[in-house]
């Protein structure tokens, strides 16, 4: 079955938050002020359990979602999560089951999340100078760490790889050409993310996002560049290959060139509540539903309902909202 929403957009990717938490505090994500020791984490009873999570995914399926991700806050320090895997993996109708993470624990359980299942993950490294890197991660996490990290997945087959840089202007643009030359021929896509104003605590202003068209100017100057078909409808990154077989890049460019026209995209927090949009201002809750006994059939309708009036456009609109929505923050809702 396909669920389309008030705009015309099927249901086609789930993103399912596994934990609100993280072993970074990358500044444009969770920053340190505000996700400092006392930070009011979900208590474990409030995340949904493998169970929850498999039985909410088989209805999306039904519905006609085909990808799901796992993410967070970090999703390789929810416990077990190579059972969550395992658990999605016997839905039928799921093509496409990925992870995207900070890199850091990876070194250590790539072959475990291969063996049980996961297809492919993305990995995020925005830079591959240590003061930057750790300026960014701000928890003193070296490169090498995440480099190891790729690399094992890579062993495991996890691939093909995805590496995710957000570039923010003054902090790591100019990292950009050693990043482009490091993943060149590597068989990985390096995608280069603009910074998003996301949540509110990270102090975005538009002059640190560097366009994607300036990126792709910069490196193809080093090395010139063809666009390439996207592989879906709704794929968000524009997709270029190196005109000398050297691979491919992607560009995620959601401040400068909107795509929610094409956003096929729900979101799961850690808690149950399904979000329509990356910066929407609240979720439903689903949680609720599971916990009370509601059967599947009631917990679909509820499903086809809340996506049947979904009409959310934030990116094509962000210049006429005020600054001070009460969106989500990016590590709670799953990037
Ligand atoms: N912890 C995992 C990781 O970092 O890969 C998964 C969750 S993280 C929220 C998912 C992706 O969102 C990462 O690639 C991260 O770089 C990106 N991200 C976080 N905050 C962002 C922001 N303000 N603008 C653009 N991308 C952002
Ligand atoms: Fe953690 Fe990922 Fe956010 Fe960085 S981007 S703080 S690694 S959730
Ligand atoms: Fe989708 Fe919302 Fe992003 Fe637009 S702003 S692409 S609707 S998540």
């Amino acid at each position: 079955m396909t669920l389309n929403d008030a705009r015309n957009r099927p249901l086609h990717d789930l993103r399912v938050s596994v934990t609100d938490r993280c072993n970074f505090r990358c500044t444009y994500c969770m920053p340190k002020e505000v996700f400092g020791r006392d930070f009011p984490f979900l208590p474990r009873a409030e995340l949904l359990t493998f169970e929850e999570i498999t039985r909410l995914a088989r209805l999306f399926v039904e519905r006609g979602v085909e990808k799901i991700r796992l993410t967070g806050g970090e999703p390789l320090l929810r416990r077990n999560i190579e059972e969550l895997i395992a658990m999605l993996r016997g839905i039928d109708g799921l093509r496409d089951l990925t992870l995207t993470t900070n890199g850091s624990l990876l070194a250590r359980k790539a072959e475990a999340l291969r063996e049980a299942g996961l297809q492919r993950v993305t990995v995020s490294l925005d830079s591959l100078d240590d003061a930057v890197f750790t300026a960014m991660n701000d928890m003193d996490v070296p490169v090498q760490r995440v480099l190891d990290g790729i690399e094992a997945a890579d062993r495991a087959g996890l691939r093909p790889i995805k590496i995710n840089m957000v570039v923010k202007r003054g902090t790591n643009d100019q990292h950009v050409i050693d990043m482009a030359r490091y993943f060149r021929g590597s068989g990985h896509i390096l995608r280069f993310i603009e910074f998003m104003d996301v949540g509110h605590t990270n102090g975005w202003k538009m002059d640190e996002v560097v366009p994607a068209a300036d990126i792709i100017r910069t490196i193809s100057a080093e090395w010139p560049l063809e666009p390439v078909d996207p592989n879906y409808v709704g794929e968000v990154a524009n997709r270029y290959r190196y005109i000398d077989g050297q691979g491919e890049i992607g560009l995620i460019a959601s401040v400068t060139q909107s795509f929610c026209s094409a956003c096929t995209r729900a979101r799961l927090s850690a808690e149950g509540k399904l979000y329509t949009c990356l910066f929407a201002t609240h979720g439903h809750d689903f949680r609720a539903l599971l916990r009370a006994g509601d059967t599947d059939e009631g917990i679909g309708q509820f499903l086809d309902r809340v996506w049947r009036a979904r009409s959310d456009r934030y990116s094509d609109l962000r210049s006429s909202y005020a600054a001070d929505l009460p969106k989500v923050e990016m590590s709670y809702i799953g990037g």
